[in-house]
């Protein structure tokens, strides 16, 4: 049986794209690690600070008075350099110049892709923890941030929809969703938007239309439609642009919530999750596992090799569509 390498130093980092409860996962990694003995560094911006050499020794005041901060205390960055060979080199070099063995990696996929390829060439375990505003990664329920900028979301939409109501306006409100509409789905919901427009269904303009046109003639007063900016249309300038030669009369107003859905202090869940998950990462290190993502599914721990905890286009049931369309009638 291969032997495990006992760990003794580990490093943390936050990589990617931001998302609120990175920090108190950050909080739940340093002081597992030091209830365990383990020596615990706080490497700066991402990969960038394994190759600059800007990793330091976390104590458990250095991560004190942050579970409730949105942002990273780490800073979080994109790093060409770990892209090439000659890079990971570095960052290798300088992990073991401190004796660190192994590494807890706070992102995206495209960061457990980073960690992968850097675990398989270097003797340093990675365990990743998913830390992104879109949740669609494979293999876990939760991803941290995402309920903090649903909510974020909710609390934008609500006061939309008292303007909306003052005037008899259709809003098209843009939420943040590229690849994934799990964003503008939940926020859509939770304020009885009228419709919701999202990357995995093709919408039916039509339809759509007609809806809006039916809401008119019965004088349904307000109507908000929520458009994940990476609908089929564009985002929600095109879908209004749309609506606008459909349906002349209608006061149809933009607004594109943009960057405040990635900050603030994260939700009650995602400082839970995080913890949760920070505090597994160390256990896996500990236990020697290496190369899995630390993800909850039904309510328990589940790891998932770094290599299968990619982005995943998951499928949005009928029924959820079913629900938005009845409860907006
Ligand atoms: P996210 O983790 O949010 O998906 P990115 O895809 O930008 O964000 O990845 C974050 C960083 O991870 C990149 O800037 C790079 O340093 C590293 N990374 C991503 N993919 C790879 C890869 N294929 N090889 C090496 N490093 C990678």
């Amino acid at each position: 049986m291969e032997k495990v390498k006992k760990v003794t130093k580990i490093g943390v980092l936050t990589s990617g794209g931001d998302a609120p409860g990175m920090n108190a996962a950050i909080r739940a990694v340093v002081r597992t690690g030091l209830y365990h003995g383990l020596e615990v560094y706080g490497i700066m911006r991402g990969y960038a600070g394994t190759i600059d050499d800007d990793i330091h020794k976390m104590d458990s005041r250095s991560v004190a008075n942050i579970i409730q901060r949105g942002g990273t205390i780490l800073k979080t960055a994109r790093c060409k350099e770990f892209y090439e060979p000659e890079g990971r080199k570095k960052a290798y070099d300088n992990l073991r110049k401190k004796g660190i063995n192994g590494l807890v990696v706070i992102g995206g996929d495209g960061s457990f892709r980073g960690a992968q390829i850097f675990s398989n060439e270097f003797d340093i375990p990675c365990i990743g923890i998913p830390g992104t505003i879109d949740k669609d990664i494979a293999g876990t329920d939760f991803t941290i941030g995402f309920d903090t900028a649903a909510n974020t979301a909710v609390n934008a939409i609500d006061k939309i929809r008292d303007t909306a109501d003052a005037h008899d306006r259709l809003f098209i409100i843009e939420v943040m969703g590229r690849d994934a509409g799990f964003i503008a789905l939940h926020s859509g919901i939770a304020t009885g938007a009228e419709n919701i427009l999202i990357p995995e269904r093709k919408t039916d303009m039509e339809e759509l239309v007609h809806g809006l046109e039916e809401k008119e003639k019965r004088k349904k007063l307000v109507n908000l439609v929520v458009v994940a900016e990476g609908d089929d249309f564009g985002g929600a300038d095109e879908v209004a642009k749309l609506m606008r030669s459909r349906l002349p009369t209608a006061d149809i107003r933009v607004a594109i919530l943009g960057h405040i859905q990635r900050g603030g202090a994260p939700s009650c869940l995602d400082r839970l999750i995080a913890s949760r998950m920070g505090y597994s990462s160390v256990e896996c290190l500990i236990e020697g596992r290496h190369n899995v993502m630390v993800g909850i599914m039904n309510n328990r721990m589940h790891f998932t090799p770094l290599d299968k905890a990619v982005k995943a286009k998951q499928k949005i049931s009928d029924e959820w569509m079913k629900i938005v369309k009845i409860l907006a009638s």
